[in-house]
């Protein structure tokens, strides 16, 4: 199964991909962890990501690209993935197009979170705190300022995606604002038919 988790910035698809992992047992993919990952380990990548990613703006669709494009390509997302944060822009929405269709394989499912964005920035400011709490590193990009930066980015850029996948008739919407437990049960219905599809 290949699905693409989409929507804003603390929206939860984190949180989701990480159960849809347990449930399915594939990778989640997510192209902001392979990012800060690059960034840690001082990569040309992380050299080329670091300044945008701190101001909250996107990185450029040919680095995050070729960032999937090998990713995918490994053993364990062989049978099946998560994206989680990808694609951000219609540019990367085609070259995923392209690269599964260059090796018979395409998206199954698109679950796209609705929320209201007014309250993300409050989400978000919790998220930090807990995570200060439990004594581990907030993220530079989650502090409200860069947050609503990132809000920007997610309207301008991302806005497009949605629609991109509406007309190919592959978006699930789910309520993004209800309880995790409720999402993650939103979610396995709309995957009931591609799960259904697997198992024919
Ligand atoms: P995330 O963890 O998904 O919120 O991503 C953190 C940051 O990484 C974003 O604010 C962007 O700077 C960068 N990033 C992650 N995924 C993408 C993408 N698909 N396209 C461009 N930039 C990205």
């Amino acid at each position: 199964m290949r699905l693409i988790l989409l929507g804003p910035p603390g929206a939860g698809k984190g949180t989701q991909a990480h159960r849809l992992t347990e449930a399915y047992g594939i990778p989640q993919l997510s192209t902001g962890d392979m990012l800060r990952e690059a960034v840690a380990q001082g990569t040309e990548v992380g050299r080329k990501a670091q300044a945008l990613m701190d101001a909250g703006q996107l990185v450029p669709d040919d680095v995050v690209i070729g960032i999937v494009a090998d990713r995918i390509e490994q053993a364990d997302a062989r049978g099946g993935f998560i994206l989680d944060g990808f694609p951000r822009t219609v540019a990367q929405a085609e070259a995923l197009e392209k690269m599964l269709a260059d090796k018979g394989l395409r998206i199954d499912r698109v679950i796209e979170f609705k929320v209201d964005e007014g309250r993300l920035v409050e989400r978000i400011a919790r998220r930090a705190a807990e995570t200060e709490a439990k004594g581990l590193p907030v993220r530079k990009d989650d502090n409200p300022d860069v947050f609503r930066r990132r809000l920007d980015e997610f309207r301008q850029a991302t806005a497009a995606v949605g629609p991109y996948y509406r007309a190919r008739d592959m978006v699930h919407q789910i309520d993004g604002m209800a309880s995790m437990d409720e999402v993650t049960a939103q979610i396995r219905v709309g995957l009931e038919e591609v799960v259904a599809g697997q198992r024919a």
